[in-house]
């Protein structure tokens, strides 16, 4: 496999992290990892955590989820709060709120981007027919055109299952072919609800554990079948990824960047960005942090030009003669009338689950991490974990719990 460079994100260093402002929501995806309610915090509740989560990392980017946030009413207020920290703000919705009145309340909010969720296991009462990724494609346009005109980033989210899995393609080639989707992030399907079965064999403390998950039945997905998928189709390595909390040779968080020229026919042709350049960025990103004591997170460029300067960069750095010859290649294609360039970044995560030894492991620093129960905790298994870390322990108590689940790497020692 490709050797891939691991991200530097760590502890209070990772810059992003998950609010939940609901539960309710207007779907009900096949593997959604949260408990379905109707239950929606209270916005004062929502600026405390906001603080606390401030108080835990040294945030560029707050992310705002549910259930489906947008059925939030006051969602707009806490965009606002937000912003006004000095962050992007993004919103996780399922698209089928977002009318161009609402998109246009958030962009005065300050809202930076939305991600939509969009795949084949969602009965989407807007896509009935649609039973295959590809057949999602015109809702897809649709809806991120629509995010786009509103003066809002357009980028795209899905779940994939093994039963999907071959169907990524689909997805993968959209992706190249729109400049509507710079960053598409893919939920690798885990089973996280029957993972609260499990997991109450292991907690002494089981009385505590949601009884009501069942497991979907699933195959699960994981990060070594994307890597090996992305490299038999499309030829692309791994650029970087974060491993496990308990295993450093895994990799649970994938990530890649491509740069597309597409036709006006919307065939495409691609290269992938080098390693050394990457390295180029990271570095640039230390020094970011350096001065203003956080990392970046989320960047799209958008500029043509920028575009195309990234693109020499990458391949001159890549000090290699074939992707130099093929970037040529395909900046004089991008010289032709009404051919463009797009910019793709594509983020695999494989959610939470317990290895062999009965252990839980997550993505090493957990970049989508939320809070609950005052502690950082991945979001994929947020609901799951709830119940044992409720509110109450001593302080001693709860360090060990802490240290039980692992989670003693993403949350902040307390002082003294
Ligand atoms: S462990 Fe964190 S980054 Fe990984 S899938 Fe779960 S929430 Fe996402």
């Amino acid at each position: 496999m490709s050797k891939s460079i691991v991200g530097h994100f760590k502890g209070k260093d990772t810059p992003h992290i998950l609010i939940e402002v609901n539960q309710k929501c207007n779907l009900s995806c096949k593997a959604c990892y949260k408990n379905r309610g109707t239950y929606t915090k209270p916005l004062a509740l929502i600026k405390e955590e906001v603080d606390f989560a401030f108080t835990q990392r040294n945030l560029e980017a707050v992310t705002l989820a549910g259930g489906e946030p947008t059925l939030h009413p006051e969602l707009h207020e806490v965009i606002r709060y937000i912003k006004a920290k000095g962050v992007k703000v993004n919103v996780l919705s399922n698209g089928l709120t977002l009318t161009d009145e609402l998109l246009r309340q958030y962009n005065n909010a300050g809202l930076d981007f939305i991600h939509v969720h969009v795949d084949s296991h969602q009965k989407r009462p807007d896509a009935v027919h649609a039973r295959t990724e590809k057949e999602l494609d015109p809702i897809r346009d649709e809806i991120l055109k629509r995010i786009k005109r509103n003066g809002i980033m357009p980028a795209l989210s899905l779940t994939l299952y093994k039963s999907t899995l071959s169907q990524l393609r689909d997805v993968v080639d959209y992706v190249l072919a729109t400049e509507y989707a710079p960053c598409v992030l893919v939920t690798l399907y885990s089973d996280t609800r029957g993972l609260s079965e499990k997991f109450s064999k292991r907690v002494k403390s089981s009385k505590n554990i949601i009884k009501t998950s069942k497991s979907h039945g699933e195959e699960e997905v994981l990060g070594a079948d994307i890597e090996a998928y992305m490299k038999q189709h499309y030829g692309l390595d791994c650029l970087l990824h974060y491993s496990s909390n308990k295993d450093t040779n895994a990799k649970r968080w994938l990530f890649y960047i491509v740069l597309s020229i597409i036709r006006p026919d919307k065939t495409f042709e691609y290269i992938s960005a080098s390693y050394n350049y990457l390295k180029f960025q990271m570095a640039l990103d230390k020094l970011h942090n350096a001065i203003k004591k956080r990392y970046n997170f989320a960047i799209f460029p958008e500029s043509k030009a920028l575009l195309v300067f990234a693109m020499v960069l990458s391949a001159l750095m890549s000090l290699q003669p074939r992707t130099i010859a093929t970037t040529a290649r395909l900046l004089w294609m991008l010289m032709k009338p009404g051919n463009t360039i797009s910019f793709n970044q594509f983020y695999f995560q494989q959610p939470a689950g317990l290895n062999e030894n009965g252990e839980l492991e997550f993505c090493a620093a957990c970049p989508d991490a939320t809070i609950r129960n005052g502690l950082v905790v991945p979001v994929c298994v947020a609901d799951v974990l709830s119940p044992v870390i409720e509110k109450g322990p001593n302080d001693e108590k709860r360090n060990r719990m802490l240290l039980d689940l692992g989670l003693d790497s993403i949350n902040v020692p307390k002082a003294g």
